[in-house]
């Protein structure tokens, strides 16, 4: 099953509600396996489990948030959570405008950017409307156009990277929208900052603000510092791009649920009329504002990750796997049928992701570890194939 087909998907309803066929031929997400559940499926001591799935942050998140958490639960303040958080998030909003130098106007808070991407699409997809997105890439894009009964224009992959010349060319009149993950999931290609811009310019020449650039930017924090750019300030120059960041990868912060938009102002205005408006919890909303603010611990999980990924990279070369050359925390490496494989590595506790939804049945994703965690998968990689 491709969820890349959904709309071939033949669900059929066993009761006689009334359901729109865009809706009944949704597959729903799946997330990468639990710890629990894999604990309670095959008998595994939880702590013994390592999961390589999901592409958390194996460090977990900065200790000053840690502190944060814990100050703010063990003090007076904690009567707060009996509130409704602030639905314009303004301190967070206020130290993000100052991150990123743009206006608090130009940012939409979100519960995840998962979130935001629902938001995107609530606000400019309908029936009417088609979105361009590239076929190996975040499958949210393919289920957002879906739920919104919009057209999908899905592109194939080039080398496993965002052909975005074809991604161009494949805009209708009636696009709103184009979804570039950059780097991308699940492949952890990355177009530098000149390609992105070129195709900006293409767009904005050609379609005005009749079509926006959705920039989902949920890795850049992994990128080396030569290949980063800030992204936001081009919203200046163009008024369709929507830069969607999160606080879910590198910040680690993915339990809490939080991500923003950067955006016009008038977009950002059509994007709130959407969202709900107590979207992002109090406790969220606290642990950002933190987070953002602890560089040395974004640079510390930036070095583990780097020297992570050559060490899978190494090993991965020594056994002769093919992989992508990645500009994230994880690695799509090749593997005949992968998800068997994943299979067999969950039976010795090693949680990776299978990317046949993705329409990628022989590859598989590895999320980059903790050095204790990628010999473990390496290992039990090792004992799986032998
Ligand atoms: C992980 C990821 C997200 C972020 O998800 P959250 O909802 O912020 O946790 C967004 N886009 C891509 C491409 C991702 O891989």
């Amino acid at each position: 099953m491709s969820d890349l087909n959904l709309n071939k998907n033949t669900a059929t309803a066993a009761t006689d509600f009334t359901v729109p066929a865009n809706i009944l031929a949704i597959s729903p997400y799946r997330a990468g396996k639990p710890t629990s559940e894999l604990a309670r499926e095959f008998g595994i001591e939880p702590d013994s489990i390592v999961k390589l799935a999901s592409n958390e942050n194996p460090l977990g998140f900065s200790p000053r948030v840690k502190q944060a958490l814990i100050d703010y639960l063990s003090n007076s303040s904690l009567a707060d959570l009996g509130r409704y958080p602030d639905p314009n998030a303004f301190d967070l909003k206020a130290v993000l405008a100052k991150h990123y130098g743009v206006d608090m106007a130009n940012i939409t808070i979100g519960n995840g950017s998962n979130d935001l991407l629902e938001i995107v699409s609530l606000a400019f997809l309908n029936r009417d409307s088609s979105a361009v997105y590239s076929e190996n890439a975040f499958v949210v894009y393919n289920l957002s156009t879906q739920a919104r009964g919009a057209r999908h224009l899905a592109v194939p992959s080039k080398d496993l990277g965002l052909d975005l010349d074809r991604m161009f060319e494949a805009i209708e009149e009636d696009t709103r929208l184009v979804y570039i993950a950059n780097p991308n999931n699940p492949t952890g290609s990355f177009h530098p900052k000149e390609e992105i811009i070129a195709f900006l310019d293409r767009v904005r020449e050609t379609r005005g603000n009749k079509t926006l650039v959705v920039l989902d930017e949920a890795y850049n924090e992994y990128l080396d510092p030569e290949l980063r750019f800030n992204s936001a300030e081009l919203i200046a120059e163009y008024p369709n791009l929507v830069v969607l960041r999160t606080f879910s990868k590198a910040y680690g912060l993915a339990g809490l649920r939080v991500g923003f938009a950067i955006a016009h102002a008038e977009v950002t205005d059509y994007l709130n009329r959407v969202r709900q408006p107590f979207n992002v919890n109090t406790l969220a909303q606290l642990a950002a504002i933190v987070a953002l603010q602890d560089e040395g611990f974004l640079e510390q999980s930036y070095q583990m990750n780097k020297a992570g990924k050559a060490y899978l990279s190494a090993e991965f070369d020594r056994m002769g796997i093919a992989y992508v050359p990645s500009f994230t925390n994880f690695i799509l490496f090749e593997m005949n049928e992968g998800p068997k494989v994943a299979q067999a590595l969950l039976a010795k506790g090693v949680i990776v992701r299978p990317v046949v939804g993705d329409g990628l049945p022989n590859y598989l994703r590895v999320s980059i570890g903790t050095e204790a965690e990628n010999q473990r998968f390496i290992t039990a990689l090792k004992e799986v194939l032998a």
